[in-house]
């Protein structure tokens, strides 16, 4: 029997989606694949991509469906990620998950869950300010914040509708301590039968 946890974690930026995915993907034994994590390095480290999407990435614009896609085809090629991977930030609206669904069916491959964290958008922003102070996030301004926020409702949360009708989303209450929320996500994957002693 092949098992395999092939996830997504959406949620709006300050929802801790990062966070919960790091916890969710050590649990699984799986690697995280967030794209925002991937520009982030390449803008510190000064490389010719992140050169090329500082400007957008700060402004709190999406990167160009074309670049976004070749970042995580290369990614999920890379032999750890064989075995399952927890994608968190891609895809990110409905014409990324057009490409990614053609990558998956190259390979045999589909989804087996999305988690949608639910936060409300007030407790977003909060954490949001409250995060830009603590790590000195350069993409983290007030006209930013609100961009990627707007951006998040009007083409993040439509790519839903369509992992639904697929009947694979989990939708999961985002507040409250880390380790609550930790549990409540481990629980809605192990009702899949996603768990670590099913994915090793
Ligand atoms: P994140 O940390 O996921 O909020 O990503 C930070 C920034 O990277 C976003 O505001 C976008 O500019 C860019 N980015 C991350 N993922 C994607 C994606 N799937 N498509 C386009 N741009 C992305």
């Amino acid at each position: 029997m092949t098992s395999s946890a092939r996830l997504l974690i959406v949620g709006p930026q300050g929802s801790g989606k990062g966070t919960q995915a790091a916890r969710i993907a050590e649990a699984l034994g799986i690697p995280t694949v967030s794209t925002g994590d991937v520009f982030r390095a390449n803008i510190q480290a000064g490389t010719p991509l992140g050169e090329q999407v500082k400007a957008i990435t700060a402004a709190g614009n999406l990167v160009s469906d074309e670049l976004t896609g070749q970042i995580v085809r290369d990614r999920l090629s890379e032999a750890d990620a064989a075995g399952g991977f927890l994608l968190d930030g891609y895809p990110r609206n409905i014409q990324q998950v057009g490409d990614l669904d053609a990558f998956l069916t190259e390979r045999g491959e589909s989804l087996d869950a999305v988690i949608e964290l639910n936060v409300p958008r007030d407790e977003s922003i909060a954490r949001l300010a409250l995060r830009a102070k603590e790590q000195g996030r350069t993409d983290d301004t007030d006209e930013a914040i609100a961009k990627r926020l707007s951006i998040y409702e009007s083409e993040t949360a439509p790519i839903l509708d369509v992992y639904r009708e697929r009947g694979i989303v989990d939708t999961i209450d985002g507040v409250g301590s880390l380790d609550e929320i930790t549990a409540r996500i481990t629980d809605a994957l192990s009702a899949r039968g996603i768990s670590r002693a099913a994915t090793v």
